[in-house]
């Protein structure tokens, strides 16, 4: 129990037995009281004779109101009350199993009744598994499920994500990454192991999610009335869920909303980081109690912003103590050094603020402060990741402050490489956010944006599927003896274009990483599907170690995975077109990025001053570069190591010898190459486009007859960008089906 835990580490004092007996028994006591409040509630028993009936249950209630905590343990103390249990199907409701228990005895001694009664087990398994899209949404959620039902985590309740799994033989309910429930369906097609799936924030719709939706009717098929899937989502766009499953119903939460107050910046912000400390703290001394959260976009961001207050917090002439008394014990530093010169507090408000980070790679006890309300005359701060916008709702907020701002999961439109970006919100998310200050009240939200740029802002996101490259998903399709074999028969909610398929399965072929029959090959298609790169580069790397190049493989890659690497200010071209000399490979525009990363990581790592002179000087861009080696560090990561998620596979340099590397990324980039024609522009052999080299190639002044490169750009013209010159007579060598087959409409 973590908050005994605390207690007993903070206060050995106060840990008598009897006391903390007491203080536990107090707080269930508490919890049980605000759990039979939530909107999810008043709609068990309809929810429960719903899925009686019904194999897919499409669940839409507003955030907060009890659908990710309380819905599986209604499943769990009905004892599921669905189906036969024991592998027969019979639909007919059984009455014994559909009586509900009382939550309030639902502590440990109760738990063993289920598996007396004969519901659980059989064909079915006996546990349900819950989705989120965000580890940190599992892991909370979890804590806070066990808490209620009075058990520790990773018995009855549990949870597991990637490299982590606190579950047990005893859990009955999981939550879980969708990514992890992606990888177990690859394995087990029938999921055996779940008597019921809830696919949880499905709104989301992340490419895990979309694929475990069309794997889920397999699984549907299967296992037939001994399974249910539950799909829960904060909007109110139920009806594309249903339209999907054949025979599901929709049920639909009534939550409370409470008017939400929202305001806009006059002028646009230029550092919306400065812009949410001023608007924390201006919250804090002029409103009234109650607290505010602040979506910032990640672990970075959250940890100056949390310096930044404190610091400002301090600083202020009748300054007040960052974190205070009682409820900060476990915030440790600063407790103790309250200012006894604290001024007054703002009229009405409250006298202190406590800041509170959450996000992902915050330790777990850190994570759960943010959920204990604020001692009396104390204002909670919550800075929080996209986590707080659907996935968990804090008690007590009354003022949303928002950046405007998320850290998406992007594909790399060149490489095919995930990545996160920060980018602007949509309409639909920014007024989610606002929302989170009407749930307990009244509440205000301040955008730090103007209205004019909401204006401006996509209506939804866009599903991910439909941003991200195909080639991967359909790998990742191929992965396991799915039965799917057949991939162009797989049902997406939003499917990706047909022929967007078959490119990317001829591709996959091409590059070696399926047979003749469709199947994933060992060598090739088995590790590119563990590689988190777009597979042509991947290819390349495969390629590249057995080349003898690998390091350098890994540098160009992560180099073409960045953007903006070279600075070029107009009034000063001379200047850059001069530093730029110094690193121009005559083989092309890849070996010229890789002199630029090898450049740069010569300097000591720890001079930041030496990095930054060295980039100023020589008009590249610092950021570009750091993110660049991120990126190196992690494909390194990948392919090293000879355990898990690293291939074991030989890294090795090819010094200065420019050819095994060319010949690399001619072994992958190959659907990429193109042969000189006599009017000076290049002809791409796959597809027979006319393209032209890029006014930035270093080939451009000496055009090799034959070239691949990383991507067409598109403007007045068709544009070939990151060219590196190839031998002809090494693409047919390197990739003999490919250009077997095209040979007959070849230039
Ligand atoms: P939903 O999934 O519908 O968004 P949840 O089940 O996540 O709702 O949350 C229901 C309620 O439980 C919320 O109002 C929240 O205040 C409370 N809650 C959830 N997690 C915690 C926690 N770790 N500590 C305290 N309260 C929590
Ligand atoms: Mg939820």
């Amino acid at each position: 129990d973590f908050e005994e835990e605390q207690q007993r580490r903070k206060k050995p004092r106060r840990g008598a037995n009897g006391f903390d007996a007491a203080a536990a028994a107090e707080r269930r006591k508490r919890i049980d009281a605000e759990r039979r409040q939530l909107p999810a509630w008043a709609a068990r028993d309809q929810l429960l004779s719903l899925l009686q009936q019904h194999r897919t249950l499409v669940l839409v209630g507003e955030t907060g109101s009890g659908k990710t905590t309380q819905i599986p343990q209604f499943l769990v103390n009905a004892r599921f009350g669905f189906g036969s249990g024991t592998g027969q199907t019979s639909v007919k409701p059984r009455a014994a199993n559909g009586v509900d228990q009382d939550p309030g005895d639902a502590g440990p001694s109760t738990s063993g009744r289920g598996q007396a009664n004969g519901a659980w087990g059989g064909g079915g398994g006996n546990c349900i598994a819950v989705t989120q899209p965000r580890r940190v949404a599992a892991m909370t959620v979890a804590r806070r499920v066990a808490e209620e039902m009075g058990t520790p985590l990773g018995q009855k309740v549990g949870y597991a994500i990637r490299f982590e799994d606190a579950t047990s033989p005893a859990t009955r309910i999981k939550y879980m990454t969708d990514g992890l429930l992606l990888r177990e369906a690859l394995v087990d097609p029938a999921l055996s192991r779940y008597r019921v799936v809830i696919i949880d924030e499905a709104h989301e719709r992340t490419v895990s999610t979309d694929v475990l939706l069309g794997l889920l009717k397999g699984v549907q098929a299967l296992r037939g009335d001994d399974f249910r899937l539950v799909v829960m989502s904060a909007t109110l766009d139920a009806g594309r869920f249903v339209d999907f499953f054949p025979g599901a119903v929709a049920g639909l939460i009534r939550g409370r909303q409470y008017p939400v107050q929202v305001m806009y910046t006059a002028r646009p912000e230029d550092n919306y980081l400065d812009a949410a400390v001023c608007a924390t703290l201006q919250v804090h001394t002029e409103e009234p109690p109650g607290d505010v959260l602040v979506f910032l976009t990640g672990q970075d961001e959250i940890d100056s912003a949390e310096r930044l207050i404190k610091d400002k917090l301090a600083s202020l002439p009748r300054s007040q103590p960052a974190t205070v008394g009682e409820g900060a014990e476990g915030a440790g530093e600063g407790a103790d050094g309250a200012d006894p010169s604290a001024p007054a507090p703002a009229p009405g408000g409250p006298d202190s603020l406590l800041v509170l980070p959450i996000y992902a790679a915050l330790p777990p006890e850190q994570q759960m402060r943010v959920f204990e309300p604020a001692p009396p005359g104390v204002r909670k701060a919550i800075l929080a990741t996209n986590i707080a916008e659907t996935s968990i709702t804090i008690p007590g907020v009354r003022y949303v402050i928002d950046t405007g701002y998320v850290k998406s999961r992007d594909y790399n439109a060149k490489l095919g490489l995930e990545s996160l970006a920060v980018v602007p919100v949509s309409q639909a998310q920014a007024r989610q956010r606002s929302g989170r200050a009407g749930r307990e009240g009244p509440g205000k939200a301040l955008r730090l944006f103007t209205e004019a740029d909401f204006g401006q802002l996509e209506q939804t996101t866009p599903p991910e599927i439909t941003r991200c490259n195909l080639a991967s998903v359909v790998l990742q399709l191929k992965l396991k003896a799915m039965g799917i074999d057949d991939v162009l028969g797989f049902e997406f909610m939003d499917p990706p274009p047909r022929a967007a398929i078959l490119r990317s399965l001829e591709l996959l072929f091409a590059l070696g990483a399926l047979d003749a029959a469709g199947k994933l090959t060992e060598q090739v298609g088995q590790r590119l599907s563990r590689l988190p790169v777009d597979p042509m580069y991947g290819r390349v790397l495969l390629a590249a170690s057995d080349m003898g190049c690998a390091l350098e493989a890994v540098a160009v890659v992560a180099m073409v995975a960045t953007e903006n690497v070279f600075h070029t200010p107009r009034a000063k071209e001379k200047e850059w077109r001069s530093a730029r000399l110094k690193f121009v490979a005559r083989e092309g525009d890849h070996l010229t990025l890789l002199n630029v990363f090898r450049g740069f990581s010569e300097l000591p790592k720890e001079s930041h001053k030496a990095r930054t002179q060295w980039c100023s000087d020589n008009f590249v861009n610092i950021r570009a570069l750091r993110k660049a080696e991120d990126i190196h560090t992690q494909l390194l990561r990948f392919l090293g190591p000879p355990s898990p998620p690293g291939l074991g596979l030989p890294l090795r340099s090819c010094g200065d010898d420019p050819t095994p590397l060319r010949r690399a990324l001619a072994a992958g980039l190959f659907p990429h190459a193109a042969r000189l024609q006599p009017d000076g522009s290049y002809r791409v052999l796959a597809t027979g486009r006319q393209v032209f080299l890029h006014p930035s190639s270093v080939l451009l002044d000496r055009k090799p007859p034959a070239l691949v490169f990383s991507e067409l750009m598109h403007t007045t013209k068709t544009y070939a960008r990151d060219a590196t010159a190839v031998e002809p007579r090494w693409l047919p060598e390197l990739a003999p089906t490919f250009f077997a087959a095209k040979a007959p409409g070849q230039a």
